[in-house]
């Protein structure tokens, strides 16, 4: 258990700030008590208040969910915002079968057709 704490307290220190900040918003659901503070903490070390907090929440408030939780884009960690069909590739390459993928903002900004790459 401590063990655990001190690897998820690792983890927020070398994740960036955005992805903090989904974390304890979009995705707070799904988490734990324990690391929700430590992530806080965290936050709060970096000179974040409460108020950043509360408006990227906000402006993460088009993301698609499940329950209660935000889905994640299929390219990165960021919450999606769009669904959308594309190709399946292998290798990245020939297309296999069309399936629906899911984009965050970004993603959905640099998406060229059906073009799939990881961030
Ligand atoms: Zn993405």
């Amino acid at each position: 258990m401590n063990l655990d704490l001190e690897r998820i307290r690792k983890n927020a220190r070398n994740s960036s700030t955005e992805d903090l900040l989904d974390r304890i918003t979009v995705y707070r659901a799904g988490m734990e008590a324990a690391a929700i503070e430590i992530i806080e903490t965290e936050l709060d070390r970096r000179g974040i208040r409460e108020s950043d907090i509360r408006q990227h929440g906000e402006s993460r408030s088009g993301t698609i969910k499940a329950g209660e939780i935000a889905r994640r884009c299929s390219l990165c960690h960021r919450p999606a915002v769009v669904r959308a069909w594309g190709w399946h590739r292998l290798w990245g390459r020939l297309p296999i079968f069309p399936r629906r993928f899911l984009y965050c903002d970004v993603h959905r900004r640099n998406r060229r057709g059906d073009k799939s790459t990881s961030s």
